[in-house]
């Protein structure tokens, strides 16, 4: 009731909720309390969670932030919406996003933009902007997000929150809607790392539903969080504290790191050249990916149809024409372009052969290192409108998180501080597998 309440009172404002499920959330946390007065639960017993709308869920809207989907009520639950109910968690609603995901300003969505709570001439980030700014406006004390290229990191950090993007395959993609498959994983997001520790152990573990995920053992995150730091190597690349990022926000990811060496951690310096082909090769292989995974959009089995198609081609074009907004059909034409039979070993093979120098530059760092630091994103929440119309402008916003996807490891951030009045936040990337490790580090400093 407190959420619901502060939904009502100032989501008219913020607009980080697509959808709140109000009667079923109640319901759930009527049945929540009668657990628990049993003396009975799981590990989120009554926590209210407001989930991406990228996350089917059974009976209610699944928009995924486009008209495409606007009318799209799910005829399933996704795995990790189902496991965390599973272990007694509330719903509150779905939080709005970039179309499909794609963003990194909520302005994509096709509900409109999203207020960042901290300057509402600002924006949340993305594409789990409505995730963070719900969790920053305390609309909700838990979140999920999904992360492809940073869109849990980045607008956490620009929402002084804490979100943790899993190892790819950690947890299941089933239920989820497919942006760029090889990249994308979901993830928890919250007010602290022990928040985020908490949900990770529900969200977490093989699914048979969802061949990529992997059967590894779920670790005890929680009980890892006070690990000591003693002797902890955080590697520092180079190419994160380039000589053009903005001194202020450098200074706070450092101040992050001062703290962690006082806790006994020991830093090193190293570098990560391939890193700078990241945004690069992302920008290839993500809208490759994309083009395929839309195309079951077609104005036939679901979604947005057109009014009186003459004919079935026709039906397609004007559902997509209508359905898709302008950065989602960017995506499709360069995706399309890139795989088309000219092109491919220009682009696409590229790309890939790329994908793998960034993979190799991470397993030679993590060779000396345990985790590696530097700042979330290169600039605190910039002005709703400023980019809109600068698209390559728009993608350097995920300059400092691409990497980590296309090298499939796990990242958390969390704040760091603030830089005239608004939210920074630092990176803590760790081998595979390691997210009890990142908690651990992003723990102790909190
Ligand atoms: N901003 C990036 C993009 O638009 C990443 C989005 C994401 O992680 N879903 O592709």
């Amino acid at each position: 009731e407190h959420f619901l309440r502060r939904i009502r009172q100032f989501d008219g404002e913020l607009n980080s909720l697509i959808t709140v499920t109000e009667e079923q959330a109640l319901a759930q946390a009527d049945a929540a309390d009668a657990t628990l007065a049993r003396g009975e639960g799981g590990l989120l017993t009554g926590l209210p969670v407001a989930h991406k709308d990228i996350f089917c869920t059974e009976g209610v809207r699944t928009s995924c932030g486009s008209r495409m989907l606007d009318n799209f009520i799910a005829p399933y639950t996704a795995t990790v919406v189902e496991k965390m109910a599973a272990q007694g968690a509330v719903m509150l609603g779905k939080t709005n996003m970039d179309e499909f995901a794609m963003g990194s300003s909520n302005e994509t969505s096709f509900y409109g933009p999203v207020k960042n709570p901290w300057d509402q001439e600002r924006v949340p980030g993305g594409s789990s902007g409505g995730a963070a700014a719900t969790l920053a406006a305390r609309l909700a004390p838990a979140a999920t997000g999904t992360d492809t290229g940073g869109s849990i990191r980045q607008p956490a950090a620009l929402n002084g929150v804490t979100g943790l993007k899993p190892t790819y395959g950690r947890v299941s993609r089933w239920g989820m809607i497919a942006f760029a498959s090889s990249l994308d994983q979901a993830g928890p997001m919250g007010l602290s790392a022990a928040d985020c520790a908490l949900m990770l152990g529900a969200m977490a573990g093989h699914d048979d539903k969802d061949s990529t995920s992997l059967d590894q053992p779920v670790g005890d995150y929680l009980n890892d969080l006070n690990q000591n730091l003693e002797g902890l190597r955080i590697g520092v690349p180079e190419e994160f504290f380039p000589e053009t990022l903005d001194g202020a926000i450098a200074e706070s990811s450092r101040e992050a790191l001062r703290e962690l060496e006082k806790q006994g951690a020991k830093l090193v310096p190293l570098s990560l050249p391939s890193i700078t082909l990241s945004v690069p090769a992302y920008y290839v292989i993500a809208p490759a990916e994309a083009s395929s995974n839309l195309s079951r959009f077609d104005g036939v089995r679901y979604g947005h149809r057109c009014d009186d198609p003459v004919d079935l081609l026709d039906l397609y074009k004007r559902s997509r024409s209508e359905g898709f907004g302008e950065e989602v059909k960017r995506r499709i034409l360069v995706g399309t372009y890139a795989l088309s039979a000219g092109y491919y070993d220009a682009y696409y093979r590229r790309a890939q052969q790329v994908r793998r120098l960034i993979r190799d530059d991470f397993a030679r760092a993590f060779a000396e290192v345990d985790v590696i630091m530097g700042p979330t994103s290169p600039e605190t929440a910039f002005k709703i409108g400023a980019k809109v119309n600068d698209p390559i402008n728009m993608y350097m916003a995920d300059v400092f998180t691409i990497a980590v996807n296309l090298a499939g490891l796990p990242a958390l951030s969390m704040p760091s501080g603030f830089v005239n009045g608004l939210p920074v936040g630092t990176q803590v990337i760790g081998n595979y597998f390691q997210e009890g490790r990142i908690l651990n580090v992003a723990h102790r400093y909190q």
